[in-house]
């Protein structure tokens, strides 16, 4: 088709083009009532937490979300929101509750929706410190105050993910290179950690290249990884012609919230030359408080350190971070020059994320951490940590005392229970008298909790981690089992 005026034509297609391109950008008014409206519906979810279930099995039909699908045409904020209370926010554990007690619990804290909000809004680019300068810096520094709370060397730096898994798959790339393990060495190569090493360790490991490096899951004493079996199993790869690099320690495992002996593996890993990565995703947070901290001693030996903002300081989900104690390690894994990028300028004193991590366009993830840090401070989080403590030590002595068995003392804020099991009863009719009473607990509705399964036998476990929960939540739990 030959066209008598092609440029009146493109620009006709253009005014119209625009038209319609231009109704991504609501008028102010439209933006204020969207903003308020999402606002209120917010307000309407925490202010109601206290009174849903955490748990609620309900139907949790999904039509309407499914029959709209993504439409051409546009629906209204209140078709979308009320889709969003219905049959997205519904059905499912609600992971904000008070009452959730199960897992590792999230938080949700009010400011990271905020800074969340800021962020995308302003959609800074905390990528490349030249770009987002005062985005970099924040991230930076937050790294920073992360770094000195474990008291890891001034040098020492990392990067804020997405979780501690993603956190976990960077530390290891940068263990595998900072080792030198290259294709060729990876048969040879032993790693050891302990059989409640959280799951997201081999899945790194198989990630970046190490699944065919020998992995040594040591056995543990009361949760714990036993140093003297640590150094013989080193020992004797060694003596067998072996690789050791790497060993895994954990601050705070999933299952039973226990603590490896820090101080005795970060001797043995300098001694022996490994790699000491410290998982403290879970547990890294209780770091803060005074009483606690002496559990935590060996920590800043570490080579890589993973916690995450989105479990101990009750940072809704997305929120992970690594640091590295010879952050050139990481950079050496991470840092590729592309194309594109040739502007840009490296700031000395200010390391680009980009250059350390896998991501390159990546969430401003500073400003969800920072917001509620400063906003309220660091006293209540110290007092809330504390006080999660406190309630799993009070919830173990007082389902021992109604007769159930209980796991050892918490080093942090899990403990593991379950009814105790009658003589001749056998451990499959034990399991399911344990899962019974899970799904009882589950019906009240009032608390959710979970199950593991630690050394081949199941218990029931309560993760006291919620800002939300406290004292009456545990008491809740309580009368449900002693009923
Ligand atoms: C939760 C957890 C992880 C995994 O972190 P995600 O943020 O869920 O990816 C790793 N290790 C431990 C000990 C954890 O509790």
């Amino acid at each position: 088709m030959t066209m008598e005026h092609p440029e009146e034509a493109l620009e006709a297609r253009l005014a119209a083009l625009e038209a319609q391109a231009r109704t991504l950008e609501e008028d102010p008014e439209t933006r204020r009532r969207w903003g308020a409206a999402v606002l209120g519906a917010g307000e309407s979810l925490v202010a109601g937490l206290a009174h849903r279930p955490a748990w609620d099995d309900g139907p949790g039909a999904r039509a309407e979300l499914l029959a709209l699908g993504v439409p051409e045409e546009p629906v209204s904020l209140e078709v979308a929101l009320d889709l969003f209370a219905r049959e997205i926010d519904g059905p499912g554990l609600q992971p904000a509750s008070p009452g959730h007690l199960g897992y590792i619990p999230g938080g949700g804290l009010y400011p990271s929706a905020l800074g969340d909000y800021l962020a995308a809004v302003s959609n800074r680019y905390a990528g490349v410190a030249q770009v987002g300068p005062g985005a970099v810096a924040l991230e930076n520094m937050l790294l920073g105050w992360l770094r000195d709370l474990f008291g890891l060397p001034s040098g020492a730096h990392g990067t804020l993910t997405s979780g501690g898994s993603i956190a976990t798959l960077m530390a290891f790339a940068a263990a595998r290179d900072g080792c030198g393990i290259g294709a060729e060495e990876v048969r040879r190569s032993v790693i050891y950690h302990s059989a409640h090493t959280h799951h997201c360790v081999p899945k790194a490991l198989a990630l970046v290249g190490l699944g065919q490096a020998t992995r040594r899951e040591l056995p543990t004493e009361r949760g714990r990884l036993v140093p003297s079996d640590l150094r013989h199993a080193i020992e004797e790869d060694r003596r067998a012609g072996l690789r050791p690099f790497l060993v895994v320690a954990t601050a705070g495992t999933t299952d039973a919230g226990a603590i490896d002996p820090l101080g005795d593996i970060a001797a043995i890993a300098v001694a022996q030359q490994l790699w000491l990565h410290v998982d403290a995703a879970y547990g890294g947070a209780f770091a803060l408080v005074e009483e606690l901290r002496p559990r935590f001693a060996g920590i800043e030996r570490a080579d890589s350190l993973v916690v995450d903002p989105h479990k101990g300081l009750f940072l809704p989900y997305g929120s992970g971070a690594l640091l590295v104690r010879e952050p050139r390690h990481l950079a050496a894994s991470h840092g590729r020059p592309g194309n594109y990028m040739q502007d840009v300028v490296e700031l000395e004193d200010l390391p680009s994320p980009a250059d350390l991590s896998p991501e390159l366009s990546r969430h401003f993830r500073g400003l969800r951490l920072w917001l509620p840090l400063v906003l309220f401070g660091l006293r209540p989080f110290r007092a809330a940590l504390l006080e999660k403590h406190l309630l799993a030590r009070l919830f173990r002595e007082r389902a021992s005392a109604l007769g159930y068995e209980v796991g050892p003392e918490p080093d942090l804020s899990v403990v593991l229970f379950r009814p105790r099991r009658q003589p001749e009863e056998s451990p499959e009719a034990h399991e399911a008298r344990q899962k019974e009473l899970l799904a009882r607990i589950l019906a009240d509705g009032r608390v959710f909790l979970s199950s593991t399964r630690l050394d081949g036998e199941f218990w029931l476990r309560a993760a006291i981690l919620s800002f939300r929960t406290h004292r009456p939540q545990v008491e809740h739990l309580l009368e449900v089992l002693a009923r």
